[in-house]
């Protein structure tokens, strides 16, 4: 990339590329700008849609990430309701599925994630609903102010989150989930255990190790979930929340490698130096872990990945190499996470979950990799400090809550 970028374009209007352009701004890029997104409307930001959006706590004018007033004050041109469909690379020119071909010089690929499709909920019932869009928030709103039972499947934070929220407004709601326990690829079995029991006090029901056998319907609407073992649970509503995939079908046609995402190097650039991917659809190298490519889905991924891209596109040779964190509110109380859980050996508790404020701090051999932290804002942000700086404390310092972690980060940073 050069000095003079010229033309960039950013496919995606979400909060990567909201940021991305932001920040080129920031760093003077004076050339045409122009963000290109398949949904209507202004770019707001999804997580309040399982939260106090869905709750009832905040408008949809707080959802906005920008104001119309924005893009014509930073001269940024956003086509919203554009679907990109294809990449012509040795012209540098893209074509949307209204006709229109639109050329660049650099081109953002920040296409997020949609998400995965379950193949309980290929035939259409009436009342099975997915949640990723501000379209899929409104509808699940209004379903949600009239459902009397909801099963929600998979427990993972999107599931867990809206399960909490419905249980809170008086629904009867059942979580199943394949696997053993709650958000087990992203929790300790601690937390996971801990976050069950918070819900279930909550008025949550859990089935796990479920199988789904089958969406039972009458005259085209849901009715009820039924398991492999044969339990029935009855339903108005079904939320399918089994994960996401990312949008990179782009890049398959125009041969940019894709793997989980469109890969990219530390500096987020694809094989073809024109072009960069970041937020939920890039998979790139983690330093922490040796640089195997990941894939993380969260805000502070998507912003920083923005920021770090518009730096390298001035000309920035450095290695995004940042510590991932993520956030959920859960009956009303938060959880915190900083690090990736891969491949650990163990973990420790710091303080009492009893109290409902505590962490876990956990290791692959001596090394601290990731930090959970419920109703524990300062441990999180220690965390992401030591993290950030390689400072691992020992397990038995992480698990004594008289050791002061703030003073060893210092006396190691010193
Ligand atoms: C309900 C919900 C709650 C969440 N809660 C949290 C949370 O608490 N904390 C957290 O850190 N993260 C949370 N997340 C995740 C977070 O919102 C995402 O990680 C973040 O939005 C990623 O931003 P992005 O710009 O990479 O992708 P997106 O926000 O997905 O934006 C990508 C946009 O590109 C568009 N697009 C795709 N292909 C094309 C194309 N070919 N042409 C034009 N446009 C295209 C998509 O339609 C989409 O509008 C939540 C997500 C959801 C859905």
């Amino acid at each position: 990339m050069n000095d003079h970028p010229g033309a960039i374009v950013i496919v995606g209007a979400g909060q990567a590329a909201l940021q991305a352009a932001s920040s080129l701004r920031e760093q003077g890029h004076a050339g045409a700008l122009r963000i290109i997104g398949d949904e209507a409307g202004l770019p707001y930001s999804r997580p309040p849609l399982s939260k106090a959006w869905l709750a009832g706590m905040s408008d949809v004018d707080d959802l906005r990430l920008e104001e119309a007033d924005w893009f014509a004050a930073v001269n940024v041109d956003l086509l919203a309701g554009e679907r990109v469909v294809s990449i012509d690379r040795a012209a540098r020119r893209l074509e949307l599925a209204s006709g229109t071909a639109l050329g660049y010089d650099h081109l953002i690929l920040a296409t997020g994630a949609r998400n995965r499709v379950s193949p309980f909920a290929r035939a259409p019932l009436e009342g099975v609903v997915s949640l990723r869009t501000l379209a899929d928030a409104v509808a699940l709103k209004a379903r949600l102010s009239v459902a009397r039972r909801l099963v929600v499947i998979g427990a993972g934070f999107l599931g867990l989150e809206v399960a909490s929220i419905a249980a809170a407004c008086g629904c009867d709601v059942h979580v199943v989930e394949s696997l053993e326990r709650a958000m087990k690829r992203a929790l300790s079995a601690t937390m996971s255990a801990y976050v069950t029991a918070r819900l279930e006090r909550a008025g949550v029901r859990f089935t796990f190790d479920a199988r789904v056998a089958q969406l039972r319907g009458a005259a085209g609407r849901v009715e009820a979930l039924e398991l492999v073992d044969g339990t029935l649970l009855p339903a108005d509503l079904v939320l399918v929340a089994t994960g996401v995939e990312p949008n990179c079908e782009l890049g398959l046609e125009c041969r940019l490698p894709v793997f989980n995402g469109f890969v990219v190097d530390a500096r987020l650039r694809s094989a073809d130096p024109a072009i960069s991917a970041i937020g939920d659809c890039a998979a790139f190298p983690y330093g922490f872990d040796g640089g195997d490519l990941i894939r993380l889905e969260s805000v502070q991924n998507a912003v920083d990945q923005a920021r770090h891209v518009a730096r390298t596109v001035f000309g920035a040779s450095s290695c995004y190499d940042t510590t991932p964190i993520f956030w959920s509110e859960l009956a009303g109380e938060r959880l915190q996470i900083a690090g990736v859980a891969r491949r650990l050996d163990g973990s420790v508790v710091r303080g009492d979950p009893r109290s409902g404020s505590f962490s876990v701090f956990r290791y692959r051999h001596d090394r601290l990799t990731g930090v959970e932290s419920f109703n524990c804002p300062a441990d999180h942000m220690l965390a992401r400090r030591m993290l950030q700086r390689r400072v691992s404390p020992t397990r038995e310092q992480a698990a004594d809550s008289s050791c002061d972690l703030k003073a060893l980060l210092a006396a190691q940073m010193a």
